[in-house]
């Protein structure tokens, strides 16, 4: 298929069967796309709807989200995962604000200049609300060009990524490119599906060599397998009477960099006097153990129910803490298995 050939077909399936109506097509500026492509990256359309409404709506210009508290972005990020998004998100926002007038650089290089925006994102952004010609390469795309070239090995080694984006600026229109962009994140994510892709109503099908050689359950390679290794931690679930739970945050870089979790200690009998409290340590509860995987280690949590017999509920002076009422929860970012935790435990 010459580059025409594949974007025509993709582009006259889009127009059909295409997805036309998602919350952030309605105003293609540089500030709703880059909020949802960022929200997109590693997370479901459906999941990321009802997000970028209560973004959106509380933060309606990239001058809102700039002047936000960082607490309160990491609050509305709750739940959907790799936190350092949501920081970059507010970065970015900051320096468009204050250091390019609140305009949004209408490049691939500009962009890719901003905290947390990748190539591909890049391109999303700028082809969808500039409309000039930029390739993306995004999960999505990766499946569907390997599986369409028949591309061997795993999409993360640098040799087979510049093979992919070589394949995916060869196929971009120099016109509609702000629909086939969308087009191409369509087919992948509708049609050329991870498991059991739906290649008979694919507009690629003819062409398809994964299709042909009947290798789309082989392709693209996945990752190779290596074994993630296992930590362990404590996690307090200090309460004082009044039924609130003692939260600390987290130092601003790192795992849950800027979110509040619970204080973890490595031997509960250290926990008083790093906290600063009056602990009954005698009366702790230990509780069943989760387990939360990041994409290089796994995590032991082990919860343990500990109550305060300090009167004045006052932490160690330096610590940055509150104690947190889950039915009237303030307005901060939550680490996802904390949130969890406070849940199943604290109410
Ligand atoms: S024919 Fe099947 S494997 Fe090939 S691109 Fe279309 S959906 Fe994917």
């Amino acid at each position: 298929m010459t580059p025409d050939q594949f974007n025509g077909a993709v582009l006259e399936w889009f127009d059909r069967h295409g997805r036309h109506d998602l919350p952030w097509q309605a105003e293609k500026t540089a500030y709703f796309t880059w909020i949802s492509e960022v929200m997109l990256q590693q997370t479901q359309v459906k999941t990321v709807i009802p997000y970028f409404q209560r973004f959106v709506t509380r933060f309606p210009t990239v001058h809102d989200l700039a002047a936000a508290e960082q607490d309160e972005v990491l609050h509305l990020w709750t739940g959907l995962g790799y936190y350092a998004r949501a920081r970059n998100l507010h970065k970015t926002a900051r320096i468009v604000s204050q250091e390019l007038n609140g305009e949004f650089p209408q490049t691939v290089e500009g962009m890719e200049a901003l905290p947390g925006i990748g190539r591909s994102t890049a391109g999303a952004i700028v082809s969808i609300s500039t409309g000039r010609r930029a390739a993306i390469l995004d999960g999505n795309v990766k499946r569907v060009l390997a599986r369409f070239y028949a591309v061997e090995g795993w999409p993360g080694t640098p040799a087979v990524m510049k093979e992919l984006w070589a394949w995916a600026e060869r196929n971009t229109p120099q016109h509609r490119v702000g629909d086939y962009t969308q087009a191409m994140m369509d087919l992948g994510a509708t049609l050329c599906t991870r498991s059991k892709p739906s290649c008979l109503l694919c507009p690629l099908q003819t062409h398809c060599q994964a299709r042909t050689l009947n290798l789309t359950d082989r392709l693209p390679s996945p990752r190779p397998r290596k074994t993630l290794p296992v930590k362990h931690t404590m996690m307090l679930l200090i309460q004082n009477d009044a039924g609130e739970t003692l939260l600390q945050q987290r130092p601003p870089s790192g795992i849950w960099g800027g979110l509040w979790s619970l204080p973890e200690v490595a031997d509960l009998r250290d926990a008083a006097s790093t906290l600063g409290l009056e602990l009954d340590l005698a009366a702790t509860e230990v509780l069943e153990p989760v387990r939360h995987t990041f994409s290089h280690y796994h995590l032991d949590i082990t919860p343990a129910r500990v109550v305060s017999k300090d009167p004045t509920n006052s932490v160690m002076e330096g610590l940055s803490a509150l104690w947190y009422n889950v039915e009237q929860p303030a307005n901060i970012g939550l680490a996802a298995p904390v949130k969890r935790l406070l849940e199943r435990y604290a109410s």
